[in-house]
């Protein structure tokens, strides 16, 4: 696998991958990266000629200081990975590369996407999503881009993002990958303490408890026990809710035509952690 760290030497790459006719994948991750990312890569191995991840922490989505700070890197180890998946080419730029001089935010309407859930409790994450898979699109532009839906809602604003402004890029969405325990992997895990790490679990039993009692009970009742068996086991809520799974718009109902889901946002051992289910 060969690392580029500058765009100069992306766009070298991939004026070549262009000229033979190659079909282009791209995953677009921050790094530490553990199965969830794997799969994703995997993914685009499997469906194009040549892949090339990007590992960049982009500090314009964190609306906490702390978090940015916090956030693991782990390069040797992605780089071993990837290489182990057979990866064609990391993209590991730094801040100017990306944000250069001559950088100008892009606008995307995403409509009611940002005024729920993640929307209104990280003021500027979506914004600052949208301006980093903007940049990387624009760089990059890839044939097919893999995204997780572990992230259920960034799902939507990359949606929004490719279709107002990349029509040509296919996006696959990925099922998130678990731990054997049912957590959705993520690399904030890596801050919990094994206690920490057996009461995350109880995060995705709730979720598909929801789904579960569909068939029996009222949607405002089965969300209610679901945020019950997070509280019982000491687990701070910051959202547990039903939504449309198309529009994200929260219903107190359950739809019969079209798909639910539950997204849950938690605190434990002060890592903020999310995950979700469609159903
Ligand atoms: P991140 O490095 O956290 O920005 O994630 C990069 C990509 O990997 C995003 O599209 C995430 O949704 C995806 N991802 C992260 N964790 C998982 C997981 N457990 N399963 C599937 N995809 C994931």
């Amino acid at each position: 696998m060969k690392v580029l760290k500058t765009n100069k030497d992306l766009q070298e790459v991939l004026q070549q991958i262009r000229s033979e006719k190659n079909r282009l994948g791209f995953v677009p991750t921050m790094g530490a990266l553990h199965e969830g990312h794997i799969n994703l890569v995997n993914k685009s191995i499997d469906e194009n000629d040549i892949s090339i991840v990007s590992v960049f922490v982009n500090p314009k989505q964190f609306n906490n200081v702390e978090d940015f700070e916090k956030y693991p890197n782990t390069v040797q180890s992605d780089i071993n990975l990837l290489e182990k998946a057979g990866c064609d080419y990391l993209f590991l730029p730094d801040f100017n590369e990306v944000y250069t001089s001559a950088y100008q935010p892009v606008n995307i309407d995403l409509g009611a996407i940002d005024d729920v859930f993640e929307g209104p409790l990280r003021p500027g994450h979506f914004d600052g999503v949208v301006q980093v898979v903007n940049i990387l699109f624009r760089l990059v532009q890839p044939d097919m881009a893999y995204f997780g839906l572990k992230d259920y809602q960034q799902c939507m604003v990359i949606k929004a993002l490719r279709d107002q402004k990349y029509p040509k890029i296919n996006l696959s969405l990925c099922p998130t990958v678990r731990a054997q325990s049912g957590l959705a992997l993520s690399s904030r895990n890596k801050r919990l303490s094994d206690k920490g790490l057996e009461k995350a679990a109880f995060i995705y039993k709730a979720l598909k408890t929801v789904n579960e009692l569909k068939k029996h009970i009222e949607a405002d009742d089965a969300v209610k026990y679901g945020a019950h068996i997070l509280s019982t086991h000491h687990i701070e809520v910051e959202y547990f809710a039903l939504a449309n799974a198309e529009t994200l718009q929260p219903s107190r109902k359950w739809l019969r035509s079209g798909k639910n889901v539950v997204l849950a946002a938690v605190w434990i051992e002060g890592v903020r952690l999310i995950d979700n289910i469609v159903f």
